[in-house]
């Protein structure tokens, strides 16, 4: 069995990384927040004291961190993994970056003799611990086949979208619908809040509803109680569709709901609600139209 490698233990990053503690990997792990690795250690990981000591002790290596400048960070600072590899391992980033912030790393790993590949996911923190995320896959057909059963035990849907980039495309282009599905959704719960109806009740119609789809049901529980514990925060989603923006612009695609969504993010962020979870859309909806919840 390879020898795995895991950096970026957050919401997404602990349980996914759990999933194959507890399928009998051999894990060595880094976080930048050393406690955020207990339980994965309690469960038979190994900790090491950096990205670079990872990459040594490990084959395939994956990293699920927050952004693309923090990919970089972890990676081609003194003590980043790129200084650890040695030719003939496997990378394998599954954080939700640019295309050109994929491409960066992607040739510093090939510089050492190994092979990149993207893994983006599209799920929330339940199906991570479920081990039933969807797993957008590019890069080498020969990799993502080494790759496919440890990709299996943390999703259960697995797509091969091509040989380079096209899984960071795919994944902030479906990011954009997750977004402005929540902005649908808080302009038509806080219409039914103001008109009488009971929030749990309208939340529970509209996820089994024709217009229910998984986003919908996820946070049909966080929008009702009001909440907003961060199961995907508010900075991460703003992080999302500036990329998926800087994508329409490069393409020349006009994206309104997108771009309208965004301002309203925005919103959230300055009034100091920028770790909360993005679904925090509706709290702003009912604020604009002065209802407060009793
Ligand atoms: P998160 O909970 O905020 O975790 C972020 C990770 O990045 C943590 O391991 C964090 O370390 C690390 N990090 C942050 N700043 C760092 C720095 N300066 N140096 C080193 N490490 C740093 O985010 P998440 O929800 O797990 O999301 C991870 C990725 O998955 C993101 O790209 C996100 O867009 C994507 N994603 C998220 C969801 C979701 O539902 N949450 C779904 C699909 C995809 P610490 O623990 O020390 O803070």
């Amino acid at each position: 069995m390879a020898r795995i490698g895991w950096i970026g233990l957050g919401n997404m990053g602990n349980p996914m990384c759990l999933n194959l503690v507890k399928a009998g990997y051999d894990v060595t792990v880094w976080n930048r927040t050393k406690s955020k690795a207990d339980n994965v250690i309690k469960e038979g990981a190994s900790w090491a004291d950096s990205p670079r000591k990872v990459a040594e002790k490990t084959d395939i290596l994956f990293t699920m961190v927050a952004d693309g400048t923090i990919l970089n960070a972890v990676a081609l600072v003194d003590d980043g993994y790129v200084a650890g590899l040695k030719a003939g391992k496997i990378v394998v980033d599954m954080s939700t970056v640019s295309v050109e912030e994929s491409m960066k790393i992607n040739s510093a790993v090939e510089e050492c003799g190994c092979k990149m590949f993207r893994a983006p996911v599209t799920g929330s923190t339940a199906l991570a611990q479920a081990g039933t995320l969807g797993i957008l896959a590019s890069g080498e057909r020969e990799v993502y086949e080494k790759l496919l059963p440890i990709f299996e035990k943390m999703g259960n849907k697995q797509f091969y979208l091509g040989a380079a980039e096209e899984a960071r495309v795919l994944k902030l282009a479906i990011n954009t619908m997750i977004a402005t599905t929540m902005q649908m959704e808080a302009e038509a719960v806080v219409l039914c809040e103001k008109a009488g109806l009971n929030v749990k009740q309208v939340t529970d119609v509209i996820a089994d509803s024709a217009v229910g789809s998984s986003i919908c049901k996820y946070k049909a529980a966080t929008i009702a109680e009001g909440v907003y514990k961060p199961a995907f925060s508010v900075k991460l989603m703003m992080k999302d569709l500036d990329l998926a923006l800087a994508a329409a612009k490069q393409y020349g695609v006009p994206m309104l709901s997108t771009s309208v969504t965004r301002q309203q993010l925005a919103s959230a962020s300055a009034t100091g609600r920028a770790e909360k979870d993005f679904a925090i859309l509706t709290q702003l909806v009912e604020e604009a139209a002065g209802y407060e919840r009793m």
